[in-house]
């Protein structure tokens, strides 16, 4: 069984209670989890706590070596790990891979940025004085993180948070803890002292909730749902947390008469049914040009249908692609009454909208992959978050139309634009009302640029130097001599 890490040590919840963790692919049982309560993370918190002062002293150089030895640990066991993540959370291998090596990758970003914080020397109009500014850490930090990208999505987090000196509690999806438990368990080897990283498995609406709660916490940092992104605002910031809120997304990609029709074919397959199209940053409204719609669509569609869904632990047969199954029969069941929706609203489907067929796909949770066309704009499919393998294409006459439809959304966190013109880029980068906007290239998220979202995708910035500045506060300080 896994097991929490409070404290620098592997423990059970004080209850003794637990929870199965299982596989999307197949319904088996990965593994069992602690189903904690408030009082588990109550003692995370308070090791957290007692941690700060160390830590937050420990030189920027030792926490950067600690930080770099923490990502030689893990990657040390990138094959086991890799693994694991596939068998809770579904998607294939490869993609378990290239997200362990994203957090590897975000945690060396941010591991070399540690000993490079600066602060400043300020004139001041008073005789004889100066000012500085200078960063202090906040204190202990809670991270929430949802289970479609359970490493990135706490590396995110826990990374800028111990490179500025902070402590924190990490609180996994209920039903994606085990890869980030043994993540934790891994970077603790690096020597952090005792408290100063640590786990707590259980339910959001518990777990979650006391973090949110407690005022030993000062730093929220969440990803996940709108709605649920709300309610951690109104109750974090009621005690005057502070929050970053990276939530749904709804991104539009927009592609014009003069693009590059191969390559944004591959964009749109890629940006859309990775990770069997469960994720925040994905195309979910595609936006093509009535003079190469037609091509686009056949292209797409030609790409689209060599997807093979299946166990994630095993390859397609060249030359098709494996897709994994959705997360939980909730997420499949959401996506078919999307799908329906805009069937009955008058939508047609060039490919996909059911289950896959055959035994074998009898004991998972997957669905084929969807292109629909002729949905209309008030059809669940464009007003909601699409997180499964449905994309929705519309016909567009020009650039204005596009981006007015893009901006149609109560979303906004990434968006793209396909085109070799450069007024159209301009206008693009200019208009779309979104966090991130993409230019001839894959909605993904770097981690040298800061990521996140406007409107009800959310507040805040990750990845990049700026998700630093959401983990210190500036200190003005005056010296007069
Ligand atoms: P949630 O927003 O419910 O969960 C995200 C994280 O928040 C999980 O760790 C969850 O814990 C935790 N949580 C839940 N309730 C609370 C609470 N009251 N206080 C503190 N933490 C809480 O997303 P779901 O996983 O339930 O997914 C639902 C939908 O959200 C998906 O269908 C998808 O549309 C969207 N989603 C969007 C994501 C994005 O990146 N934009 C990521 C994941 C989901 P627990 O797992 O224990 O409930």
């Amino acid at each position: 069984m896994a097991k929490m890490f409070i404290a620098g040590e592997s423990v059970d919840s004080v209850t003794g209670q637990t929870t199965e963790v299982r596989n999307p692919a197949n319904g088996e049982v990965v593994d069992t989890v602690p189903k904690g309560i408030a009082q588990d993370a109550q003692r995370a918190i308070d090791a957290a706590a007692a941690a700060f002062d160390q830590w937050s002293h420990t030189s920027a150089e030792e926490r950067a070596n600690m930080l770099f030895k923490s990502a030689e640990l893990v990657e040390s066991e990138r094959k086991p790990l890799s693994e694991l993540l596939t068998r809770e959370q579904g998607k294939p291998l490869q993609e378990s891979a290239t997200e362990l090596e994203h957090f590897l990758h975000g945690l060396h970003f941010v591991a070399g940025l540690a000993s490079k914080v600066r602060g400043a020397q300020v004139p001041l109009p008073a005789k004889n004085a100066y000012g500085m500014v200078i960063r202090k850490p906040l204190g202990v930090c809670g991270a929430i993180v949802p289970w479609n990208f359970p490493l990135t999505l706490m590396g995110t987090k826990v990374g800028p948070a111990l490179a500025a000196g902070n402590t924190v509690v990490v609180k996994p999806a209920s039903t994606t803890p085990l890869s980030s438990i043994r993540i934790i368990e891994l970077m603790n080897q690096a020597g952090f002292p005792k408290g100063v990283l640590n786990v707590v498995t259980g339910p959001g609406g518990v777990v979650g909730e006391e973090l949110l709660k407690n005022p030993k916490v000062r730093r929220i940092a969440f990803t996940g749902e709108s709605g649920t992104g709300k309610h951690v605002a109104e109750v974090a910031c009621s005690d005057f947390k502070r929050v970053t809120l990276e939530l749904g997304g709804s991104d539009p990609m927009i592609v014009c008469d003069d693009a590059d029709i191969p390559k944004a074919i591959t964009g749109a397959m890629v940006g859309r049914y990775w990770n069997a199209g469960q994720a925040c940053l994905a195309v979910k409204r595609l936006y093509v040009f009535d003079k190469v719609f037609d091509a686009f669509v056949k292209g797409l569609a030609d790409k689209v249908a060599r997807y093979q869904p299946g166990d994630g632990l095993t390859k397609a047969e060249k030359p098709n692609i494996r897709m994994g199954p959705l997360h939980t029969a909730a997420q499949r069941e959401e996506i078919e009454a999307q799908v329906q929706d805009a069937i009955d609203r008058g939508a047609h489907v060039v490919i996909g909208g059911a289950r896959p067929e055959g035994k074998e796909y009898e004991r998972g949770f997957f669905y084929q992959p969807t292109i629909l066309v002729d949905v209309p704009d008030d059809a669940r499919a464009v007003q909601e978050e699409t997180f499964g393998p449905l994309l929705p294409i519309f016909r567009v006459s020009n650039l204005d139309e596009a981006i007015e439809r893009a901006n149609n959304s109560i979303y906004g966190l990434g968006s793209s634009i396909w085109t070799k013109n450069i007024d159209n880029i301009d206008a693009a980068i200019d208009r779309l009302q979104a966090g991130n906007v993409w230019v001839n290239s894959l909605h993904y998220g770097y981690d040298e640029l800061p990521f996140g979202g406007v409107k009800a995708s959310g507040f805040g910035r990750e990845h990049g130097p700026e998700a630093l500045d959401y983990y210190m506060e500036p200190k003005g300080v005056v010296i007069t001599h």
